[in-house]
């Protein structure tokens, strides 16, 4: 099972994603958060895509898909995929990708396509993460991330239990440079003009879901993974 979650920056799909990968042992992957640790540990991918980044700019397609084909290029979930048998390594990979923050653009969506084709893979949903764009922006500026394990937190509504540590490693919990608001306008005019034709581009491949994920997270996850069982995972 090879699954999209799509939405507004801020609409919760890492949150999202993080759950339902622990519960449905899915293999995480965020590009956003990739970019995220290149950048934390100084790495040339890092130091090529901090400007994009800290200007609410996409990265280029070509760098996003190498980071991606190499994601997906792990030999276990190859040979999982090719044989669909389970073994001890590979128990953890059993149930596919959850890709969170990608695609981004058309390109991107095509070359996936071609990717999953080329490893006769399919994608099974696209979840749409439906929320108002007033919701987001409010949802962003009380967002903290962990640099070092991109653990999500919200001072608000899941603040971690030491203020400003992160539950999971200790790390000290960061405002995101591009969750300021002069780059959250430009992340949303850049979602609008390029991910959300997604929308119509999966709607046509008759893959595209939408879940309203306005209030409490862990309802939301409950309503996703109610979702999956009874449409996607039957067909
Ligand atoms: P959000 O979903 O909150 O906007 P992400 O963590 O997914 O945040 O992405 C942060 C930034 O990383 C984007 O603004 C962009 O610069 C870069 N990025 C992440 N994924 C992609 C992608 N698929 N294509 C191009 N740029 C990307
Ligand atoms: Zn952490």
């Amino acid at each position: 099972m090879n699954i999209i979650l799509l939405g507004y920056p801020g609409s919760g799909k890492g949150t999202q994603a993080e759950a339902l990968s622990a519960e449905l042992s899915m293999e995480h992957i965020s590009t956003g958060d990739l970019f995220r640790e290149e950048i934390t540990k100084g790495t040339p991918l890092g130091l090529r895509v901090s400007e994009y980044l800290a200007g609410g700019k996409l990265v280029d397609d070509k760098t996003v898909l190498e980071v991606i084909s190499s994601k997906l290029e792990k030999p276990e979930i190859q040979e999982k995929s090719k044989e669909g048998e389970k073994s001890e390594k590979e128990e953890k990979f059993v149930n596919g990708f959850l890709f969170d923050g990608f695609p981004r653009t058309v390109e991107q969506a095509e070359a996936l396509d071609s990717l999953l084709s080329s490893k006769k893979m399919e994608l099974d949903a696209v979840i749409f993460l439906n929320v108002d764009e007033a919701d987001v922006v409010e949802r962003i500026s009380s967002r903290r991330v962990c640099p070092k394990c991109s653990k999500v937190y919200n001072v608000i509504s899941s603040p971690p239990q030491k203020e400003n540590i992160c539950d999971a490693c200790g790390g000290e919990l960061l405002f995101r440079e591009d969750d300021k608001p002069a780059v959250i306008e430009k992340r949303m005019m850049v979602y609008k003009d390029l991910t959300e034709p997604l929308i119509s581009y999966y709607h046509a491949n008759g893959v595209f879901y939408e879940i309203q994920a306005r209030g409490d997270a862990t309802a939301i996850t409950e309503n996703i993974i109610s979702l999956i069982k009874a449409e996607i995972s039957k067909s």
